[in-house]
């Protein structure tokens, strides 16, 4: 589970899991001393607070996955910046993202083989619970037109 995180971010850190029926809950932490303000790219280590943030992943041995990341709010730092906070925020996930990018490339993938009604129900087998409508919308954001 551990190598997983790390697979994702380095600067991840493996908490717990737990599975419960068709899903691995994953709780991780992020260890990064620093991070760069979005909004500035102002280096802060000053943190403000934690929130919990979930996101889905691809499966792991036929389970879905959820990450529960204690993700990190910094202050900025910056006396100019127009934030006094940020999130901390990772490359492998957009900002306030459900999913994670390799998640999306995989149901982009396979939902551009059939109709996203046939993508939903496989994908909804073993890999994650998306409705057709989250997968017409990838396919848009994509510049993949059916
Ligand atoms: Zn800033």
């Amino acid at each position: 589970m551990h190598r997983i995180l790390k697979l994702l971010d380095k600067n991840l850190l493996y908490v717990n899991h737990k599975i419960q029926g068709d899903t691995i809950f994953l709780a991780a932490t992020s260890k990064r001393k620093r991070a760069k303000c979005p909004y500035c790219g102002h280096v802060s280590s000053s943190i403000h607070s934690n929130y919990e943030r979930s996101f889905q992943d691809l499966p792991i041995s036929d389970k879905k996955v959820l990450v529960i990341l204690k993700n990190r709010k910094f202050f900025c730092q910056n006396p100019y910046c127009k934030k006094n906070t940020f999130a901390e925020c990772f490359d492998f996930i957009v900002s306030k993202a459900k999913k994670t990018n390799r998640l999306e490339e995989e149901i982009v993938s396979l939902a551009l083989n059939c109709s996203s009604i046939a993508a939903s129900v496989q994908l909804k087998r073993n890999i994650v619970n998306v409705g057709k409508s989250t997968i017409c919308e990838l396919l848009k954001k994509r510049g993949t037109k059916r």
